[in-house]
């Protein structure tokens, strides 16, 4: 994000602070929508992160990037959002929500629509710690490190989760999508190997000798396909443009800002 945008919206620019929300409202609807499961929720969440950006630009210390913050803000708006429904009855599980994830583009064929489908249905009936990882590096595709920032982990618990993670949505899948790929008992753990390869994690002879492997077994080059394919399904194409709703969001967002700040100056 533009340095200057930042600075300028921290001033009490309008306009700035306008095109610094609209360019983050987006991933933080995506966000907030396939973290609550229920629009109305996610709206709320919306508001009270976008509010919540605006109000504490002042403190944010560019330790991270802008982006990953309002991630982080998000984080905690679900969190509190959650805490206070806990004695409500929860929504039920086969809602599907989110599904406007991927923008259909013309390559786009009905095989990788019900594939994005079925990932999103996995990804639902996740726990929230999963679910989270998963939608910030494989979906939002932040970097580990920026992962880890707005997950208060280290980098290495970050990755030791998102490996777990990963396994339990392939796992999650494996009925449906690699129902005849039986692997032999020796078969060693493909998922872990590939996720510990997508994160650098893995070394140049392990990746030789899991390769050699997977060469010479149809069911393990299956289950590598397959969680290439489930990433490939989960990952976001990243949205510039502002639905009319969320461009209302962002105005109104705005107003209060200016408001409170105004209340502020008088006081
Ligand atoms: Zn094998």
């Amino acid at each position: 994000m533009d340095e200057t945008l930042v600075i300028r919206a921290r001033s009490g620019d309008r306009a700035a602070m306008e095109d610094l929300l609209a360019s983050v409202a987006p991933s933080i609807r995506r966000f907030a929508m396939r973290m609550c499961r229920n629009e109305a929720d996610a709206d709320d969440v919306l508001q009270d992160a976008l509010l919540s950006v605006a109000t504490n630009l002042d403190s944010f210390e560019g330790r991270s990037s802008v982006p990953s913050w309002a991630f982080a803000i998000t984080r905690s708006a679900c969190t509190r959002r959650r805490r206070g429904k806990k004695n409500e009855p929860a929504a039920g599980d086969d809602v599907l929500v989110g599904m406007e994830t991927r923008e259909p583009g013309p390559e786009d064929s009905a095989a990788s629509s019900e594939m994005a489908e079925l990932v999103a249905r996995a990804l639902d009936g996740l726990p929230d710690d999963y679910r989270e990882v998963l939608l910030l590096r494989d979906a939002e595709g932040l970097t580990a490190p920026e992962a880890a920032v707005v997950l208060a982990v280290s980098v290495d618990a970050l990755k030791s989760r998102l490996h777990r993670a990963r396994a339990a949505l392939r796992e999650a899948l494996r009925p449906t999508l690699e129902a005849d790929a039986t692997p032999r008992a020796a078969c060693p753990d493909v998922v872990r190997a590939l996720s510990r390869k997508l994160e650098d994690e893995l070394d140049a002879s392990a990746c030789a000798e899991m390769e050699k492997h997977v060469d010479g077994c149809p069911a393990c080059a299956r289950t590598c396909d397959t969680l290439k394919d489930v990433l490939r399904a989960c990952r976001t194409s990243p949205t510039t443009v502002l639905s009319p709703e969320l461009a209302a969001r962002v105005k109104e967002a705005v107003a209060q800002w200016l408001l409170r700040r105004d209340v502020r100056t008088l006081g």
